[in-house]
């Protein structure tokens, strides 16, 4: 883990002075639950992505066929750097397509 710096690092007002910043910053390590999709129940509703506050819900343009044969344009992925396995994207599924399961490091 980065060692942190002090406040007197800061500049003043705590301003942003570097766009997209917050990339750097992975803010999955106290993660205890982690979210797992279930690509064949996935409907691509879009709701995970929608809800998750980090945003760590990726939606990549890989095309999935499911065992019906139905073939979607897109697939919901998790991006593990940043997810903080807070639940709400499994709570909002309709189909219960996302499990979360204990974090195993
Ligand atoms: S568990 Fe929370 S942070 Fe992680 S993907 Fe789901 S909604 Fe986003
Ligand atoms: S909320 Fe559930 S069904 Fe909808 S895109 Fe996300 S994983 Fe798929």
């Amino acid at each position: 883990m980065a060692s942190l710096s002090g406040w007197r690092t800061l500049p003043p007002g705590a301003v942003i002075l570097e766009p997209g910043s917050s990339v750097k910053y992975k803010t999955a390590s106290w993660r205890t639950l982690r979210p797992v999709i279930d690509q064949e129940k996935c409907i691509r509703c879009r709701l995970c992505w929608t809800y998750c506050p980090e945003p760590a819900i990726l939606e990549l343009e890989k095309p999935y066929t499911a065992k019906s044969g139905r073939t979607y344009k897109v697939t919901y992925e998790i991006d593990y750097d940043y997810c903080k396995g807070c639940g709400l994207c499994a709570e909002e599924c309709p189909v219960k397509a996302i499990t979360m399961v204990e974090e195993v490091r």
